[in-house]
């Protein structure tokens, strides 16, 4: 971690792309290959094991047909990708979306790689998803769609090999119909096959709200070294599902106020702070906050000009462009959504002063609490909430030092610095264990 970035043999390298791959400059597994090479000239000798971060271990696509319930019959494409398991069995989510493809489920798991090694857990990098819209089907079709996807990939998957949880459109319902679905195949109950499960079926308590705390606490912890004081802040989500409301109602919590949401339903803003508890009811009554009364409904567009302290894009990848990185008017950036940010607009945030905190750290905290779920359902001895809370507090802490650290001894970004910190733990795992055979 010791050379300059003119001085190393590997500074030129270009991104490399795999057959199967449309080098398209928005795509997320380019945003991600160009956060790897932003960070080559920082691993030192490690870099020439670089390569191995640019392919992914394995890739399974499956078709996943099932029976509608008007008799026909619909099939829909499903993947798993392993991205790395140099340092334990793969760990992401499965998302449930129509835009899903087998490139973005790859850099999904990818920056799982990365953030699980950021933190520190003893996990590699995978994720999932079906090419769906999961809000056309019926209860009965989302569950035939799910036990038949759980099959497909239970060649892959497994509490040792690779522990699916829940990520867009994906709960604990369906977490729980994946495990009932392996356990029949495998003849016994496997709690810990995934994560993000309901709490009576070896879930944990805190994971339903553990991405949206761990954004909270490395949004306070950022504010606090950055001067901005949370009581009376003014906060903006884009996305407000699992990890947008968990975070917003923690920084309410905290003193301050949601100025803006926006979600597929709409975008409503009320400089005054929205009252959380209407927000809540309108969310489970119409599915959306779109409609919420004490709001100004505004333009998707406008979003991003908002008058605020605080943005956090907790929603789809590839939300901040250049032309929106030049408009925000946030001091901070809380990437709760995985791959929020083009790597041309971190340049233009930085450039303005907007410190980002990225979502390899920031919205870390789901998979932490699945690491406690899964230590939990192994040991079948089950912890307190406020244990649960603690201790993510503590790991996000830790972890967001580090990466401080590291940033300012490069004068590097909060995200180079966690690739920084994470492609060291990773490539040494990768050197120490040797290329087989
Ligand atoms: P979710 O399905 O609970 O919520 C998604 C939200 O995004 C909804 O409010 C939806 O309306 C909104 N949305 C969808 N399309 C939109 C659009 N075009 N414009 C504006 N809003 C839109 O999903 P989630 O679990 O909250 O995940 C959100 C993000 O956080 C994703 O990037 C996911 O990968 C990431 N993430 C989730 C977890 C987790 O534990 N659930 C962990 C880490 C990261």
């Amino acid at each position: 971690m010791n050379v300059r970035h003119d001085e190393h043999p590997f500074a030129e390298t270009a991104m490399s792309y795999l057959s199967y791959v449309t080098p398209n400059a928005t795509s997320p597994w380019h945003t991600y290959l160009s956060q790897v090479d932003r960070v080559l000239p920082y691993l030192g000798p490690l870099a020439r094991w670089a390569e191995t971060l640019k392919r992914p271990k394995r890739a399974l696509i499956v078709d996943v047909p099932i029976e509608m319930d008007d008799g026909t019959v619909q099939h829909f494409e499903g993947y798993r990708v392993q991205h790395n398991l140099s340092r334990g069995p793969g760990k992401g989510g499965v998302r449930y979306h129509p835009d899903v493809t087998l490139e973005e489920v790859m850099a999904l798991s990818a920056w799982m790689t990365i953030k699980n090694a950021g933190v520190g857990l003893p996990y590699g990098g995978a994720k999932g998803g079906i090419r769906v819209d999961p809000k056309k089907l019926s209860n009965k079709e989302l569950e035939r769609m799910t036990r038949r996807y759980t099959s497909e990939i239970g060649i892959v998957i497994g509490p040792q090999r690779d522990i699916p949880a829940p990520d867009v459109n994906t709960n604990p319902q369906i977490m729980a119909w994946m495990m009932d679905t392996y356990s029949m195949n495998t003849g016994s109950t496997a709690t810990g096959v995934v994560t993000g499960k309901p709490i009576h079926l070896g879930g944990s308590l805190g994971r339903v709200k553990a991405t949206g705390r761990g954004v909270f606490v490395t949004g306070r912890e950022a504010a606090r070294r950055i001067g901005l004081q949370l009581d009376g802040a003014r906060v903006a989500v884009q996305g407000f599902g699992n990890v947008g409301s968990a975070a917003a109602e923690l920084f309410v919590g905290a003193g301050a106020k949601i100025v803006a949401v926006q979600d597929h339903t709409g975008t409503i803003v009320n400089p005054r702070g929205f009252d959380m508890q209407g927000l809540m009811a309108t969310l489970h009554r119409d599915g959306g906050v779109g409609q919420f009364k004490e709001g100004d409904r505004i333009d998707d567009e406008a979003f991003w000009d908002v008058d605020c302290d605080i943005v956090i894009p907790a929603a789809l990848e590839g939300q901040i462009t250049v032309p929106r990185a030049n408009r925000l008017k946030a001091r901070l950036v809380l990437e709760g959504a995985n791959g929020p940010t083009l790597p041309e607009a971190d340049d233009v945030m930085k450039e303005r002063g907007i410190l980002v905190v990225p979502d390899v750290i920031c919205n870390a905290g789901g998979v932490t609490v699945s690491y406690f779920e899964w230590v939990q359902d192994f040991s079948s001895f089950f912890w307190s909430e406020d244990e649960i809370n603690v201790r993510l507090d503590k790991i996000m802490v830790d972890a967001l030092k580090k990466i401080w650290d590291t940033a300012d001894q490069h004068k590097i970004t909060l995200r180079t610095a966690t690739f920084a910190v994470a492609c060291e733990r990773i490539l040494i795992a990768r050197e120490e264990r040797g290329l087989y055979p």
